[in-house]
């Protein structure tokens, strides 16, 4: 049986007993809603860890009021079995908030923050900064595991452990795709079956935006083809379809190997987030 925390202060101490034991200390932060994706953080968590903590709190911070937290995928029963195959050396933590009553101060990060989704969803960064910080606190572990699937979010942590000296280290996964290429999320729970079916775009639009760019094509035109697939695939609006640089994310003009496409997309009411570097996407078999 997986042991359940959902106090801070329990979840605080037996990290540092662990710890003090000798043992390292792996952290993975997610909503719940588990699939392969989260799965593989938490495997590679309790590869290299003694003991894994896996938190699971859908932080309302990071939500406006228009969007999903009320329908948000929650699935406790479920989420703990999943985990339950992957190891035995994991502790879930399920906090009822992470917020003290009347919290007031939150983290608005600049830089990274700003660009793309900080554009379209203003509220997002601040919320996510705020309750990492307040994870960090409740579970001082050694590393914490972070998917690429949320390649700018990712980005934003690893600015705030840098910016505030934060005594843990952030590593990252590769992100989790379906056979069809796309990219596995809770949020695809919202699609029926044939948004599902018509999701699978995004990733054959990137690949295929990625392969004109090697075929000769200029970086806007093969942008352009790329979103006219989205379109005609249904897609209801397109946020951004954007090659960045990894480490600025300022929109670049030359593509290298290491360039990120960003991707956000809506369809059939679903937003939904992807991006793959131009390598990975020109050697993609999908
Ligand atoms: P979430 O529950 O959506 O907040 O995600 C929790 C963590 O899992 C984040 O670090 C995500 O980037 C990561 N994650 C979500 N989907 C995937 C995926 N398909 N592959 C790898 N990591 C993922």
């Amino acid at each position: 049986m997986i042991t359940i925390f959902d106090k801070e202060g329990d979840v605080r101490q037996a990290v540092i007993d662990s710890r003090q034991s000798g043992h390292t200390v792996g952290l993975v932060p997610t909503m719940g809603g588990l699939h392969d994706g989260h799965l593989s953080l938490v495997r590679a968590a309790c590869q290299a860890h003694e003991f894994v903590i896996v938190s699971i709190y859908v932080n309302p911070t990071q939500f406006s009021e228009s969007e999903d937290w009320d329908r948000y995928p929650r699935q406790l029963d479920i989420d703990k079995k999943l985990l339950e195959s992957c190891g035995d050396n994991i502790a879930l933590f399920v906090p009822d908030t992470l917020y003290r009553p009347h919290h007031a101060t939150m983290i608005a990060p600049q830089g990274v923050a700003l660009p793309f989704e900080g554009v379209h969803r203003p509220h997002f960064f601040t919320g996510v900064a705020t309750v990492v910080f307040r994870l960090f606190q409740a579970v001082p572990a050694d590393i914490a595991y972070f998917g690429e699937k949320d390649f700018q979010q990712l980005a934003v942590i690893k600015q705030m452990v840098n910016d505030f000296d934060l005594p843990i280290t952030i590593s990252s996964v590769p992100t989790m795709r379906a056979d069809d290429g796309l990219a596995l999320s809770s949020r695809n729970h919202y699609l029926d079956l044939s948004a599902r079916y018509q999701a699978a775009m995004i990733y054959k639009a990137m690949t295929s935006c990625a392969e004109q760019i090697r075929d000769g094509h200029d970086i806007t035109t093969s942008c352009e083809a790329a979103q006219n697939m989205l379109q005609e695939a249904g897609f209801s609006q397109i946020d951004y379809f954007s090659w960045c640089d990894p480490d600025t994310f300022e929109i670049v003009s030359q593509i290298q190997g290491d360039s990120r496409l960003l991707v956000a997309a809506w369809l059939d009411g679903t937003r939904l987030i992807d991006n793959e570097c131009y390598e990975k996407l020109c050697g993609a078999q999908k």
